[in-house]
């Protein structure tokens, strides 16, 4: 038998709670609407409010509202414009366009945040390429906190614009893919996601930049992604968290990497109860939902994170977080309503 082949059952005889509702009602904060992740652009919207109303989302913020105005009008019109307070779309910023404009870029980028307001986007969007593939006119590779971007990111916070950051990827798409990477499965169907060091930035100097951005401008707020990007290490996440309050974290596509160390976590959820924000990144995908809030709610012992029988992230199981009302209050929705201005 191959080591890829094996499937052992847990033949634990422990809890397993089905939650069908979370315990309040929720506000996804990271998620999406467009292809590789889940496309309702041809689907009837009710279908869509349907499966949000029996997950308990009441918001579902749509972060694929592109770079241009077409992809943002299009999400705007599909689905915002139809159930404007169960929505909200995020806009982005068109990298490519560095090497026609020039120097002028970051100025122009800023300038395009304020279009994409007017139109109706009410955060911005910065995707992994930052750090990882953005380069400016002289094809240089542009750092994550490249000072010539501070019009761009000044400007978010005096719209009041959130942003939405996810800067690296897990620490092991960093590592030589050998039989020590803890992702080599995940890394084998995905090659795409191969961010070896070198030619890639190292994960942690990619961090530190994330850092430094952060620091540098505490007028406007940064929604580190997936754990503030570092899920691996809940410390140093929190030491950002506490040098910077205008730094939160969301929890979306990382139940694998929270659950697999459950005392951290839970400390983690307790201490920062009101800078942690829910988010799936899976598409409206109830049962995904569904295993979110078994983590959050239950003390379920060593279950599944995925949908699927091998689990995708790593071959390993999560314990639940049984969360209290107050922290899940928070976390569910109280958190992303104060930031994302949802009056509801
Ligand atoms: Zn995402």
């Amino acid at each position: 038998m191959l080591l890829a082949d094996y499937r052992p059952k847990s033949q634990l005889v422990t809890r397993n709670t089905l939650v069908e509702k979370p315990r309040f009602p929720v506000i996804d904060v990271h998620n999406h609407l467009s292809e590789p992740f889940s496309d309702w652009g041809d689907k009837p919207l009710a279908e869509l409010l349907d499966l949000l109303d029996e997950a308990g989302v009441i918001t579902y913020v749509d972060l694929d509202g592109g770079w241009g105005e077409e992809i943002l009008n299009a999400h705007l019109d599909l689905f915002k414009a139809k159930a404007p307070e169960r929505f909200q779309l995020f806009g982005g910023v068109d990298w490519s366009q560095w090497e026609r404009i020039g120097s002028g870029f970051p100025e122009w980028a800023a300038g395009r945040l304020k279009i994409q307001k007017e139109r109706g986007a009410q955060g911005l969007k910065i995707w992994k390429v930052l750090g990882l593939h953005v380069r400016d006119h002289n094809r240089k590779l542009v750092e994550v906190d490249d000072p010539r971007l501070i019009p761009l990111w000044e400007t978010a916070g005096e719209l009041g614009l959130p942003v939405m950051i996810h800067v690296a990827d897990p620490v092991a798409f960093f590592d030589p893919i050998d039989e020590t990477n803890e992702r080599c499965e995940e890394l084998q169907a995905h090659p795409d996601w191969i961010f070896t060091s070198p030619p890639f930035p190292s994960f942690m100097s990619i961090m530190e930049s994330l850092a430094s951005l952060v620091v540098r401008h505490p007028n406007t707020i940064f929604i580190g992604a997936h754990v503030g990007c570092y899920a691996e290490n809940l410390g140093w996440v929190s030491a950002l968290l506490d040098r910077c309050p205008n730094f939160y974290v969301d929890i979306s596509a990382r139940i694998g990497e929270l659950g697999r160390q459950p005392y951290s976590a839970r400390r983690f959820f307790i201490q920062y109860a009101e800078r942690i924000l829910f988010g799936l990144d899976l598409g409206p995908d109830l049962d995904a939902y569904r295993i979110a809030y078994r983590f959050l709610e239950t003390d379920d012992e060593y279950f599944n994170y995925d949908s699927e029988e091998v689990p995708q992230q790593g071959r390993w199981y999560v314990h639940g977080l049984y969360l209290t009302d107050d922290v899940l209050k928070n976390v569910y929705s109280g958190n992303a309503k104060r930031i994302l201005g949802i009056e509801q």
